[in-house]
């Protein structure tokens, strides 16, 4: 058979540092590995969108705890965060934004064309991109 059986692991080299250093905010270990597995299975469309409660479901932690992860993952350059406003009369995309300053009241939806007040619980979701920037391990 093939010499490579004898290595099971396939991992990216470029997030298993990023993702080690995370330890260093106290998150947990059991965390940290299914973030790295996650890193290494999903596929880049799946790493473009990603929205609290999918990459909370795939880590098996509550929302709370995602964000506060993905927070620190943010800093170590792991994933940008961006923050999207989404139309509540056609649930069009109606902007994407990067820090929150940068949100406004009040919205027309380029789709649509609804006007809407915005509401942070409801109109704006946060959600990550992978980094699209190699990161050294
Ligand atoms: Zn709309």
């Amino acid at each position: 058979m093939s010499h490579t059986s004898s290595q099971p692991r396939k991992e990216r080299p470029d997030t298993r540092g990023p993702v080690e250093r995370l330890a260093r905010y106290g998150v947990p270990r059991e965390i940290l590995d299914r973030l790295a597995l996650y890193l290494r299975e999903a596929d880049d469309r799946e790493l473009y969108q990603i929205n609290p409660r999918h990459i909370a479901a795939r880590l098996g932690v509550d929302t709370h705890t995602v964000l506060g992860v993905m927070a620190y993952a943010v800093q170590e350059g792991l994933f940008d965060l961006n923050w999207e406003v989404h139309c509540p009369h056609c649930g069009g995309q109606a902007r994407t934004f990067f820090t929150l300053r940068d949100g406004r009241g009040a919205e027309v939806c380029p789709f649509c064309q609804n006007g809407f007040d915005v509401h942070l619980d409801h109109e704006i979701h946060v959600v990550w991109e992978r980094t699209s920037a190699r990161v050294s391990a």
